[in-house]
């Protein structure tokens, strides 16, 4: 079976030639295993911080090791009780076309309940991503202004319709006129700034957002970032989500003090992890569940085929070319 394989760890923006293939023998299976045939990969941007070595909340990956990310996949064989041949089940595997695990660490999906591909994206980390962290961090109220950037991707584009849920004027930032149309017209935000054309994006988030941000929800970091700064309200919170803008940096960048700006707004910003709120995981797919079947939730996917095409799948989330969740379908 096919594998792919971190070959080097990325100086700056990961290329192709850090990964590489192999093939294995699937071994046979012992009690308690089933084998996997992988179906759908997703392709996240944390899992660029794991391809170098530095310290973080989870471990790096080892060079020549296989890639690891989430999955669906279908039983092929199973010796366990609970999963028989033909079953789909979500968990954490690796970069290979098939494999044989510990049944213990997936769970089962039902492909009647919500296409495959939504357990990787709205029902899965990111649609959790967005609840808990807009909900629990973002401490949102109805009538405030919620403003979002990565507005277009995976998390951004439930993040907005979860503040419109919510009763809140809802701002997205994004990367193109195509992208900003989108979260307008598909997922109920009410203003969009495409920050590669805009010259002055402090300027534009304040006339987009005419009485300032209560809550931002930031999943880029960087400069978007530091212009968000200059339109936070008394008691806004700031979501730390993610910062793909500086992920591939290979200096300390120069940054701004943000402290002045916190300290004058008694403003508060928080990071979290999405594995912060294991024990409510179940919570929030209910909920989120829940939006999807009456309808007020929408999601957006671009998937590409093929195995092959995964590490470039996973390239091409730093040149924004996924509008929604970005998959590889096998
Ligand atoms: P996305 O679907 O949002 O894909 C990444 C998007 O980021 C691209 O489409 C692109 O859109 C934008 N982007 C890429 N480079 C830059 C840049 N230099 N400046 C600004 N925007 C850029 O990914 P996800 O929804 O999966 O993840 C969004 C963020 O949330 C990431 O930072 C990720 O690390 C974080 N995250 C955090 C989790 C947590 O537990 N804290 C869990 C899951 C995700 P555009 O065209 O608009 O530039």
């Amino acid at each position: 079976t096919k594998t792919i394989n971190l070959k080097n760890r990325p100086k700056g923006k990961p290329e192709l030639s850090d990964f590489d293939f192999t093939t294995s023998e699937v071994p046979e299976l012992k009690d308690g295993e089933i084998l996997l045939k992988t179906t759908y990969v997703s392709v996240d941007p944390y899992l660029r911080g794991r391809m170098s070595d530095a310290e973080s909340y989870i471990e790096p990956f080892e060079l020549n090791e296989p890639i690891v990310s989430g999955c669906v996949a279908e039983v092929l064989e199973s010796k366990s009780s609970n999963f028989s041949s033909g079953d789909f089940v979500t968990g954490m595997l690796e970069w290979k076309e098939k494999q044989v695990v510990n049944a213990e660490n997936f769970r089962k999906v039902d492909p009647d309940q919500a296409p495959l591909s939504a357990y990787l994206g709205i029902l899965g980390m990111t649609g959790l991503t967005a609840y808990f962290g807009l909900t629990d961090i973002g401490k949102p109220k109805e009538g405030e202004t919620l403003l979002v950037s990565g507005a277009a991707g995976a998390v951004g584009t439930v993040v907005g319709q979860i503040g419109k849920i919510l009763g809140m004027h809802v701002v997205g930032i994004a990367g193109t006129d195509e992208k900003i149309e989108m979260i307008k017209s598909e997922f109920g935000y009410d203003e969009g700034i495409n920050y590669k054309t805009t010259e002055n994006m402090a300027q534009a988030i304040a006339k987009a957002c005419p009485d300032g941000v209560d809550v931002y929800y930031d999943n880029v970091g960087g400069e978007i970032s530091e212009a968000v700064l200059f339109n936070i309200n008394k008691f806004s919170r700031t979501v730390v989500c993610g910062a793909i803008s500086v992920y591939n940096n290979t200096e300390l960048p120069k940054s701004t003090s943000v402290q002045p700006f916190l300290i004058k707004k008694s403003s508060s910003m928080q990071g979290f992890v999405i594995f912060d709120y294991k024990d409510r995981h179940p919570e929030g797919i209910e909920q989120l569940a829940d939006w999807l079947q009456k309808g007020k939730l929408h999601y957006e996917e671009t998937i590409q085929e093929g195995f092959d095409n995964i590490p470039q799948a996973f390239l091409d989330l730093f040149e924004g070319k996924n509008k929604g969740k970005m998959l590889v379908k096998i």
